[in-house]
């Protein structure tokens, strides 16, 4: 993974093997991310940085409730961040072989979201931690779905009041 800094516009670069036993063809996947201001220099210490992403709550946050009391109110049962299995996915339904994940917009960078918008300050360090996130759900879903698991994800704007019903009903169709 690298990140590549093209004057306004950022790349987040990850190359992959596939299929690596049999070919040696590259999947190059490219993130770019518009920036409309100039890289600021990063100003903050490390403690100030940690205090920072410890307040990034990752379970249990609105999103996912929302999610959770649809399904259980249609009689979906689930296990929650289930630790054996990759990336531990947020609903797990073992019935249908299926994981949700709801994700933050902005912390798994939702490319052309415009809930995704990186910090003027500390910028670079920001995009390094998002394409991070970005790299670790790719290759997280690539282990699930080789072990036969249905992935959905939902993305934290798809559950603004406009759009909520409209997700939470494909979600559905998708687990039956
Ligand atoms: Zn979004």
């Amino acid at each position: 993974m690298a990140i590549v800094n093209l004057g306004k516009q950022i790349f987040c670069v990850q190359t992959k093997l596939e299929n690596s036993t049999l070919s040696s063809q590259v999947k190059i996947t490219i993130w770019q991310i518009n920036c409309d201001y100039d890289l600021m220099a990063d100003v903050h210490t490390k403690e100030i940085r940690s205090y920072n992403m410890s307040r990034i709550r990752s379970k249990n946050t609105k999103p996912e409730m929302l999610v959770r009391k649809f399904l259980f109110s249609k009689g979906f049962r689930y296990r929650l961040h289930d630790k054996k299995l990759p990336g531990k996915p947020d609903i797990v339904l073992p019935k249908y072989k299926t994981v949700i994940f709801i994700h933050g917009c902005y912390w798994h960078g939702h490319s052309g979201c415009k809930y995704f918008v990186v910090p003027k300050t500390r910028t670079e360090w920001w995009l390094e931690k998002i394409c991070g996130n970005i790299n670790k759900d790719i290759s997280t879903q690539s282990i699930l779905s080789s072990k036969g698991w249905k992935i959905i994800t939902i993305w934290e704007c798809e559950l603004r009041s406009n759009l909520i019903h409209s997700t939470l009903s494909n979600c559905i169709s998708q687990l039956s």
